[in-house]
């Protein structure tokens, strides 16, 4: 069975750009364009990975997170922060909202794959602490 990956992004080149990827490599991507649908959809399709942009309208990434991980049922789901701040400190500062990761934008479609691979392939190995 495809693995189903949660794609919060409202970017429509960076959307086009992940989904095209990871449906090349084998996953179902599941699109939400901001925070309160993707929240919506995770308590509903129980996804086995989140990709979770930071700057979100309405909604920014680590409120998203924060709220994912109020529901029981995505207490193990990995979410992985996509996200173009790279300044000292935003890292922790995912972590802190409840993420297990970070990948960094601009999207490098020729590691992008294999950084994800890394979160979705650690996550079976042991549980996300
Ligand atoms: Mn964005």
């Amino acid at each position: 069975m495809k693995r189903k990956i949660l794609l919060i992004e409202d970017n429509e080149q960076n959307q086009y750009l992940v989904t095209f990827l990871l449906e090349k490599h084998g996953y179902e991507v599941i699109p939400a364009i901001d925070g309160p649908m993707g929240i919506e959809l995770a308590g509903r399709v129980l996804p086995d990975l989140i990709l979770l942009d930071i700057q979100l309208p309405s909604m920014d990434g680590y409120a998203v997170a924060h709220e994912l991980r109020s529901n029981p049922a995505l207490e193990n789901t990995p979410i992985i922060a996509v996200t173009s701040y790279a300044m000292t400190g935003d890292r922790e500062k995912t972590i802190a909202a409840g993420c297990n990761g970070y990948i960094e934008k601009p999207i490098n479609p020729d590691t992008f794959v294999s950084e994800f691979e890394h979160f979705i392939e650690g996550s079976q190995k042991e549980p996300p602490q």
